[in-house]
């Protein structure tokens, strides 16, 4: 593994979480004589919201969450961005693909499994729901293979403790895609971090902190770098630098100082699970099963109670519940939301706390929540659940993007954006959601943000078509691109196909 620091890379990567080490990955798969860098604080890769348990591991194709499909007043069901994000994942199961041919990652099974994803919701309202959702739905080729029931005799061979225990008169209603996946991010990025250190060109430095960075007068960002064991800074000149810090992102922007990222906030949201390791429980539960949010919680609030597979074994997982923390980073420090209130972002930020009530009610709701009340969700899922087979664990740190608005000055975003220069030589990822299950579209925006000069027939484009085959091809209106490449995909990732 390289870590000889070089002074001048191409490149430089700030954070060792998913997003870097996929657009790490994506940048010497079309141009290997890069010189690229990678810094990050902590002692190893994955170590905050990429970690196994600081994830709920699903690989966000929209098949079950609620959130992406919002109903109209009229009854029909808005499934317009739950098509983006399915098809947004297609680019990940490419790139993925594509690394497992090339033996890269030698075996699908280090990080990803075949779970299939659920949705399920109780009472005559979210059934009729439901029932509409999967209607509209199932007659679009992006879900093909869809199953939707409201007989219980039928959920329980799908999920069987979620109707165990449960009032045989309540209505319920579920839909089954049996397609989708569990994804050990934080094995992914490992597996990413070491193929690039095994190509030459590529460096990664742990226990490096990027302190500032500024622009110079030749063009190069000047990159001030911390050995956080020996207080050392050392200063790198970069070409391009892509900030994929997660939660650390908004602070590296501002000291960026490009006039793009003025006026953007950050509102920090803390999650809890609640963590079932007992096998005979978990060896009953295979499935993602996604409910309704309550009430103005953030999307990823959405409760869901998820089958793990981490090290080798199953898990249940059910939450998150949302808390509040002014940390932007687990690792971080309670100063970072004070200390990111600075005169451009603070008007955005108090038309956010005027406006976005509806968020703090429910924090608020969900901080004072006691543990009887929490454990009493988990079993509106699954009734039978005892308390003594569950334990809570920490479920990582987001921060919602405040971004400025010339109507309202200010607005609470739960996607993520790319903030880049207008000379393309920097780009800050922000925001939270849907989060890994999209890096390769995200690495693919960053290209066509701040590389589209290279993105030419006698450039990277062929390299890129080998890579991800649809580019260019839009998956929502091509069906037969669509299954085949899903077929493609399924295979060499060992996923199910329908
Ligand atoms: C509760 C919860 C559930 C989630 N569930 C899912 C899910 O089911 N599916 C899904 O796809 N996504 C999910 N996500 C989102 C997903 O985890 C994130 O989108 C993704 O991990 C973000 O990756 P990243 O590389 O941007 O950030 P991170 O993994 O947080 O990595 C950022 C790295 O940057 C480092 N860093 C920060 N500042 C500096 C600095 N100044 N210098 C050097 N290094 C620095 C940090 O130490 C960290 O290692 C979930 C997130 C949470 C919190």
């Amino acid at each position: 593994m390289s870590t000889t620091l070089s002074e001048s890379p191409d490149v430089v990567l700030i954070g060792a979480g998913i997003m870097s080490a996929t657009l790490g990955t994506v940048l010497k798969e079309l141009e290997p004589s890069l010189d690229i860098a990678m810094f990050e604080t902590l002692a190893d890769c994955a170590q905050e919201s990429s970690q196994a348990w600081n994830n709920a591991g699903t690989g966000h194709a929209a098949n079950c969450e609620l959130n992406y499909t919002p109903q109209r007043a009229d009854g029909t069901v808005d499934i317009s961005k739950a098509l983006e994000v399915n098809t947004e994942f297609d680019l990940s199961r490419q790139l993925w693909s594509h690394l497992v041919s090339k033996g890269a990652i030698p075996d699908p099974r280090a990080f990803l499994h075949p779970c299939p994803h659920m949705s399920f919701v109780w009472g005559d309202e979210n059934v009729a729901f439901l029932r509409q959702r999967y209607r509209q739905m199932s007659e679009h080729h992006c879900y093909h293979g869809m199953e939707y029931s409201e007989d219980k005799g039928k959920i329980a061979e799908w999920a069987p403790l979620l109707i165990e225990g449960r009032d045989p008169k309540q209505a319920i209603a579920a839909t089954r895609i049996v397609s989708g996946a569990d994804v050990d991010y934080g094995a992914l990025t490992h597996l990413l971090v070491a193929q690039l250190t095994a190509q030459s060109g590529f460096s990664v430095h742990y226990k490096h902190r990027v302190m500032d960075l500024a622009k110079a007068a030749d063009g190069r960002w000047r990159v001030s770098v911390e050995n956080v064991v020996t207080r050392e800074i050392r200063t790198v000149s970069a070409k391009f630098v892509f900030v994929g810090a997660g939660g650390g992102s908004l602070s590296l922007l501002q000291k960026s100082g490009i006039p793009e990222g003025h006026g953007f906030g950050g509102f920090p949201v803390s999650g809890i699970w609640l963590r079932c390791d007992v096998d005979a429980i978990s060896a009953r539960h295979g499935a993602k099963v996604y409910g309704k949010a309550a009430q103005g919680s953030p999307p990823m609030s959405v409760p869901h109670l998820d089958t793990r597979m981490i090290d080798g074994k199953r898990s249940l997982l059910f939450g998150p519940y949302a808390g509040f923390s002014s940390k932007f980073l687990k690792h971080g420090s309670y100063l970072d939301l004070p200390k990111s209130v600075e005169p451009g972002n603070l008007l955005p930020m108090l038309a956010v706390a005027r406006d976005d009530w509806q968020l703090s009610e429910y924090l608020i709701g969900q901080v004072l929540q006691t543990a009887a009340h929490q454990f009493a969700t988990l079993q509106g899922f699954f009734p039978l659940a005892q308390r003594h087979d569950w334990r809570e664990a920490v479920a990582g740190q987001r921060v919602q993007i405040i971004k400025p608005d010339r109507h309202r000055t200010g607005v609470l975003e739960f996607g993520t954006e790319l903030v880049a220069s207008a000379d393309k030589s920097f780009v800050a990822l922000l925001g939270a959601s849907p989060g890994a299950s999209t890096a390769a579209f995200i690495a693919i925006e960053v290209l066509q943000t701040c590389f589209d000069d290279r993105l030419t027939s006698d450039g990277w484009l062929g390299r890129l078509k080998e890579i991800i085959p649809t580019y260019g091809i839009d998956l929502k209106e091509d069906a037969a691109a669509c299954r085949a490449i899903r077929a493609s995909t399924a295979k060499t990732l060992e996923l199910e196909f329908v």
